[in-house]
């Protein structure tokens, strides 16, 4: 699924292909997604400019000219790329927006657990999912003091507290798994059982994995590509996450998998406390 550095990956690949780009027609071949796109979703977009595109938690923000915005988030196994005009069509590519540099730009999204949504640019910050969304790990007040009230006054799992978006927005499985693992703390331990000075050494060190992951493009376990359909490069470096029975590269003990929901939570036993 993309985390913050996939998305944000993608946002800086498209805001520098598509600024000044003209979307001329949208065909909308399977509109099924997670929320069903609007009947009038392609008509709204059809002749608009993009004024640029941004990221807000694991959303893709794309300011159009007219006072529209368009609003895309890639779910499970999304992708939203740039092709030839006359590349042919691949299974799951359910949105094709074509655009007057004479590209394509395709939705693609086998597990269709996305969403693709154009609102008045006015409405953005009242639109629900982005009224609830907590505070961006790359937003200068992200700090262990913004953490520390969330963590302290709860009794869920440090990895729960930090996968809810309204607590932080953009962290996903994969790197919560590795930032616990830089700080030597397993998943499972509770927010009131973390410091201060603990918080404000998670805090800086979420800042710091995602800032390098963005540098590597992202992380491409499964589907995830970026704007351009290439592959991120953090896979290579991660220490914990998909790496279960492999040896730690700190100790050599095996990496331990914890089934937590659908989702695995992977630490190093001896590593982690
Ligand atoms: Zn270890």
């Amino acid at each position: 699924m993309p985390e913050l550095p996939e998305v944000e990956t993608v946002c800086r690949t498209l805001h520098k292909r598509l600024r000044g780009v003209r979307i001329l027609q949208v065909r909308v071949i399977e509109g099924r997604l997670r929320q069903p796109v609007a009947a009038d979703f392609g008509t709204r977009l059809e002749g608009r400019v993009v004024a640029a595109v941004t990221r807000r938690g694991k959303y893709i923000v794309a300011e159009l000219d007219g006072g529209w915005t368009w609003v895309s988030h890639l779910g499970m196994s999304g992708k939203l790329t740039l092709r030839e005009r006359d590349a042919s069509m691949e299974k799951h590519d359910h949105i094709v927006f074509t655009l007057d540099d004479g590209h394509d730009l395709r939705y693609h999204d086998p597990r269709r657990f996305g969403l693709c949504v154009v609102l008045p640019s006015g409405d953005l910050n009242v639109w629900p999912p982005f009224a609830k969304l907590g505070l961006d790990p790359l937003d200068r007040g992200f700090t262990g003091d913004y953490l520390y009230p969330f963590l302290h006054r709860s009794r869920r799992s440090i990895r729960d507290l930090l996968l809810d978006q309204q607590i932080v927005c953009g962290l996903g499985n994969i790197y919560v798994n590795e930032v616990l693992f830089r700080i030597g703390v397993r998943p499972t331990r509770r927010g009131h059982r973390v410091s201060r000075a603990l918080s404000a050494e998670l805090g800086r060190e979420i800042s710091t994995l995602l800032r390098e992951a963005i540098r590597w493009r992202g992380t491409s376990v499964s589907d995830y590509r970026d704007g351009n359909d290439r592959r991120g490069g953090f896979q290579w470096r991660l220490q914990v996450y998909d790496r279960k029975g492999a040896p730690c590269y700190g100790c050599a003990t095996p990496i331990k998998r914890i089934g937590l929901g659908n989702r695995g939570g992977f630490y190093c036993p001896r590593c982690q406390r």
